[in-house]
């Protein structure tokens, strides 16, 4: 039986990174893929002769990115949307009230200024917080002590709602009260009008990359792993694990021996979100040329509330909405007729008559997929982010787990995909590898 050196499983940002950092260091690699493509979350859909991206879409802020880093090196074009984590102003929105109502500019004003005063005094209550405290928790403090009057304090408690649902896919009281610390954004966020799989289709260029192959056991003895895939076994010095927590919580890879403690306990105690998208493309443009984003707050805006133009990806009218949490669980029950009448009926209470009937759509659900059993982890309240970086392992000094939920700084994230598959690498090799030689090479190799 052929030996490998490392065997990576998984073909996601932090495995083709992983797999080709060890490759490049003069590894024999062979990486194990259960789909049958390469990129895992990052999947763009090109069938309709444009990039429609099924999983992430942005970088977070580019400032001090290393992932930036990389699409720079790598020439990959962006566009400028920097409305992807939430925020409450800061680009054109087109924000409507409890009632349905456009908001002038005075009101929508007042209501980014709700937000800041409500976030900056948030920052006072989860540094005070308990252990054990959640989200929920701190966020009713703060507008317990707010002083607004009622409706004011409801579009606040929505929109903190929401966000949690949509940065980590979960319930406002499933969350720690720190589970949104690590949620900064340093500088603009950018989207990919090529799709954002174009990276990790390039990282793996070159690597001996098995397609549909769903690893099944990882074994460790006393001369390394065991991988099982269908009824093939590999054998390596090292394994690096990199499929999502859900696959992991599932309990879809069996390890032998068990998981130590030290690993373990997180996989057990960090949750997995689920965040769905759904994409609808109009005839024509109902909505203001120059907006980023349309959002209703308060009742108006208790399921369907935010909308993102990204019309600038196709170059059709193009409107992106969520559907995160406990109600993105529910809607992927349902069919895409229904989802997309949902969505219609919620902008119509805005726009009326103006909603035509979209030519074409695109749903996620990423909570049935088998391989990824949700969308990103997120801290459960009782969890921090040394969880997260505590999974990753090592056990035995040959069982690495890498990929978002093993990076405590960046989780959820692309970035923190790639940063930990950088690190699992590191650790493999016993040295350091300088990030920016490793994109020197993918552009090297590509020009051959
Ligand atoms: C809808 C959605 C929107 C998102 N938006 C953003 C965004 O805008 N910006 C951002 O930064 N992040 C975003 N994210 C998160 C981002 O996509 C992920 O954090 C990142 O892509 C994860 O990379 P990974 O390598 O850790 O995991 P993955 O990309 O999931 O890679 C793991 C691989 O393991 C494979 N696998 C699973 N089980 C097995 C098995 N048994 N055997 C072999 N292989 C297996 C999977 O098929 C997959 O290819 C989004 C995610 C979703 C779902």
């Amino acid at each position: 039986m052929e030996r490998y050196d490392t065997i990576v499983v998984g073909a996601g940002m932090s495995g083709t990174t992983c797999a080709r950092i060890l490759q490049d260091a003069g590894q024999r690699v062979l990486v194990l893929e259960a789909r049958d493509r390469i990129g895992g979350r990052m999947n763009t859909d090109r069938t309709a002769g444009f990039s429609v991206d099924l999983g992430a879409s942005w970088i977070h802020g580019i400032d001090g990115s290393p992932l930036w880093d990389l699409v720079q090196a790598l020439d990959v074009p962006t566009v400028e949307f920097t409305v992807g984590s939430f925020q409450a102003g800061g680009r054109p929105i087109e924000d409507f009230d409890g009632d349905g109502r456009r908001m002038d500019a005075a009101a929508s004003a007042r209501w980014v200024d709700d937000v800041a005063r409500a976030d900056a005094a948030l920052l006072d209550e989860i540094a005070s917080s308990s252990p054990g405290d959640t989200y929920l928790d701190v966020t009713e403090r703060v507008l317990d002590r707010s002083g607004l009057e009622p409706e004011r304090i409801d579009e606040i408690r929505e929109f903190f709602r929401h966000r949690v649902e949509e940065q980590c896919g979960a319930w406002i009281g499933d969350l720690d009260a720190h589970g949104l610390d690590e949620d900064a954004i340093e500088g603009d966020e950018v989207i990919f009008p090529r799709g954002y799989d174009e990276l990790p289709n390039r990282i793996a260029a070159g690597l001996d990359v098995r397609l549909s192959q769903a690893v099944t056991a990882v074994s460790r003895g006393a001369d390394g792993v065991t991988v099982t895939a269908g009824a093939e076994n590999f054998t390596a010095a090292s394994v690096v694990v990199t499929v999502p927590l859900g696959v992991l919580k599932a309990g879809a890879i069996t390890f032998e021996p068990p998981l130590p403690e030290h690993m373990a306990a997180p996989l057990g105690r960090l949750g997995m979100g689920v965040f769905n998208k759904v994409f609808l493309q109009f005839p024509e443009r109902f909505w203001d040329e120059g907006s980023y984003a349309i959002r209703a707050l308060g009742e108006a805006g208790e399921l369907w509330h935010s909308w993102y133009d990204v019309s600038a990806i196709s170059g059709r009218p193009t409107l992106l909405t969520f559907a995160a949490g406990p109600l993105g669980r529910h809607l992927q029950e349902l069919s895409d007729a229904a989802i997309v009448t949902d969505v219609l009926t919620a902008l119509r209470t805005l726009y009326g008559d103006a909603v035509p009937e979209p030519v074409a759509h695109w749903i996620t659900r990423w909570g049935q997929d088998p391989y990824s059993n949700g969308s990103y982890s997120y801290q459960a309240a009782g969890t921090s982010h040394i969880d997260h970086d505590a999974l990753a392992g090592p056990a035995d000094g040959v069982l690495h787990f890498a990929g978002e939920a093993t990076w405590g700084d960046e989780p959820a994230t692309v970035g923190g995909a790639y940063a930990s598959g950088h690190r699992a690498a590191e650790r493999v090799l016993g040295r350091s590898v300088d990030l920016a030689e490793f994109a020197t090479r993918i552009v090297a190799a590509e020009n051959g």
